[in-house]
């Protein structure tokens, strides 16, 4: 098959064909073996080639695959609505499905809108994020989104939304530490919603644990605690986009589960279905959803595909795999031990710069000079070398940047599935430790180093 006109991320670009997946890991057609280190883009959950969920499939498409949401409710949307209800933090129980993650926050930038507009506040539209995040790749999810490279060539075409920086410890906006700074990272959304004006503003945006942007930016203790307050006492909705941090993946059901701030509106997608299925959810709290209710009495949004029984079939299977294999607790167990062994690696490679993450989502930032935390010159592409080099040792990592010149420019995310077991990441992480070294050592030898 040599003729293709399939586009691929890079036009050019040479992609191995997959064949089949096994648990973690992946089989192209010339029977090379790979391990799913980032679980695709951090979406295959459960692991690849699950049978349960191919026998739910099957089951599923003989009965019925496709209904039309404003004609029929379907059973296996009910329930995973009423899964999604149990799973989720304090009232935020009503799922409107989508097919996408940037659906599913786009879903809550206009949910956040409505809401304001039913309780006769019109005005209050803006919705606020910080930079260094990735909300989606759709007009309005980009809009929310602060990751400079996507935006850059859709700028005139995007709102203005995201406003404060984000709670990046290893380089603090504020050139300040933890506790001294005081959480100065948390206080700029106050100072921004001053100088916008609360009467402009719908809701605040942000992931839980920063992913695409940041690969695995954990904020300090009382981070969250100190958003929420501050979202409370100006009157703005609070929506935590958990596309890549919720189900399971953090070693909790939702990341924002670790912090006492429970959002009003939740986004969430990949592992809601692992991977099975293209399926995403917007999950909305009582609270936001009253005045709905008594008002429009309808969600102005929605999708042919929305609710759909096939794939909503599938991530309830998903989810009750999850549920019956202990993967959440797995994924916080293996999370340390995988964080560990990639803290031991940095003491060995001055190319780590910072490691971080929580659960089974990590991330590595590289970096030209440790002491100074210098980083690599965009050109060179250290993200691009350490993946390419995984990659022909078997291991798939995952890519994430900032997108600005001289931030965090060069770093991975390690996120296996939540099923890895132990030996698993050993073999991971010294796969892992290969490619480090061989791009270290021409580094040193191009002079980068
Ligand atoms: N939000 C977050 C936090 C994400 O990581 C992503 C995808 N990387 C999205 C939204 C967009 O999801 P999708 O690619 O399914 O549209």
């Amino acid at each position: 098959m040599n003729e293709s006109c399939l586009i691929k991320p890079l036009l050019n670009g040479r992609y191995p064909s997959v064949e089949y997946g096994q648990g973690i890991y992946l089989y192209d057609s010339d029977g090379k073996k790979y391990i799913d280190g980032s679980s695709g883009a951090v979406t295959a959950g459960i692991g690849h080639g699950v049978k349960e969920i191919a026998a739910v499939m099957k089951e599923q498409a003989e009965k019925v695959s496709f209904v039309y949401r404003s004609q029929f409710t379907n059973k296996p949307a009910e329930q995973l609505a009423l899964k999604l209800k149990q799973w989720a933090p304090g009232n935020v129980n009503w799922s409107f499905f989508v097919n996408s993650g940037s659906e599913a926050t786009e879903t809550a930038m206009k949910v956040a809108i409505q809401y304001w507009q039913e309780k006769k506040r019109p005005g209050k539209t803006k919705i606020l994020s910080r930079w260094m995040s990735y909300h989606g790749i759709t007009i309005g999810a980009l809009s929310m989104s602060g990751h400079v490279e996507r935006r850059a060539r859709f700028v005139p075409l995007l709102e203005d939304f995201p406003t404060v920086e984000p709670p990046y410890c290893y380089r603090c906006s504020f050139n300040n530490n933890f506790p001294e700074c005081h959480l100065l990272c948390a206080d700029q959304l106050d100072r921004a919603i001053r100088r916008i004006g609360s009467d402009h503003i719908a809701a605040f945006i942000a992931e839980p644990i920063i992913g695409a942007s940041g690969a695995a930016l954990v904020p300090p203790p009382g981070y969250y605690e100190q958003i929420k307050e501050i979202c409370l006492s100006h009157d703005i909705l609070f929506i935590a986009d958990e596309v890549m941090t919720g189900i399971g993946r953090c070693g909790k059901k939702f990341a924002i589960d670790h912090w006492q701030a429970v959002p009003d509106i939740i986004a969430a997608g990949k592992g809601m279905s692992a991977g099975y299925a293209p399926i995403a959810a917007t999950i909305i709290s009582d609270e936001v959803m009253e005045p709905i209710q008594n008002g429009s009495k309808l969600i102005m949004s929605g999708h042919t595909y929305s609710a759909n029984p096939q794939s909503a079939a599938i991530a309830l299977a998903v989810l009750k795999y999850i549920e019956n294999h202990g993967l959440i607790s797995n994924a916080a167990e293996k999370g340390n031990e995988l964080l560990q062994k990639l803290n031991q690696l940095k003491q060995n490679y001055p190319l780590i710069g910072d490691v971080r993450g929580m659960g089974m989502l990590t991330g590595v930032e590289f970096v030209a000079n440790r002491g100074t935390k210098q980083p690599f010159s965009r050109v060179i592409n250290v993200t691009k070398l350490i993946i390419d080099k995984s990659m022909e040792k078997g291991l798939l990592v995952y890519p994430a940047s900032s997108g600005i010149e001289g931030t965090a420019g060069d770093a991975v995310i390690i996120a296996p599935p939540l099923t890895v077991r132990s030996e698993e990441i050993a073999e991971l992480v010294t796969v892992f430790e290969e490619a480090v070294k061989e791009v270290q050592a021409e580094l040193l030898l191009r002079g980068h180093l």
